[in-house]
């Protein structure tokens, strides 16, 4: 068994589990699977350990998408179609309203809007017609994710104008009496 090229972990398969690290290209659709689980769950193993230790949840989810941030910046692409859709799929499902307020949930949507967009043109330049469905998904997602991320401001100012038009309503229909 041969250890992982970037972290030394035993057996890393062909993408390292708790790196991410590709250790050989793959050579088939099977192979590209693989990679993508592989690197799925090297995701989950960066997250844990960015946030081990810290007792802060607050700073714990920081540190988490801070380290993710990164990890999907870098992460492996594929080159076949269906392995593409896969990524674009997975990675648009990571796309979030920031109901936290928090700069560094913005940064981990935001590079996992990169990376669903990246596999999305790949897509696209191969011909493939699901790049433009993916792509056009991708842009609703990213769209409702920054309406969604809006402050708390506007839900009061919606809040107190519509009960200001309310009170008008119940005074003319008093005064109509
Ligand atoms: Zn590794």
């Amino acid at each position: 068994m041969t250890a992982c090229k970037s972290c030394g972990a035993d057996a890393p398969g062909i993408a390292c589990e708790f790196c991410g690290a590709v250790q050989r290209q793959p050579q088939s659709l099977e192979e590209e699977m693989t990679a993508l689980d592989g690197i799925s769950r090297a995701a989950q193993a960066v997250a844990d350990k960015a946030a081990a230790n810290v007792f802060s949840a607050d700073t714990a989810r920081a540190k988490r998408n801070f380290a993710l941030t990164a990890f999907w910046a870098t992460a492996y692409m594929p080159s076949s179609p269906d392995a593409l859709v896969q990524v674009a799929t997975i990675a648009s499902g990571g796309i979030q309203a920031n109901h936290l307020n928090m700069p560094s949930q913005n940064q981990l949507s935001g590079a996992l809007a990169t990376r669903a967009h990246a596999a999305a043109t790949a897509l696209i330049v191969r011909g493939d017609p699901r790049g433009s469905v993916l792509r056009a998904e991708i842009e609703r997602l990213e769209k409702r994710a920054a309406e969604q991320s809006k402050g708390p401001q506007q839900h009061i100012i919606i809040l107190v104008v519509t009960l200001i038009a309310f009170v008008i309503l119940i005074a003319a229909v008093l005064m109509t009496r």
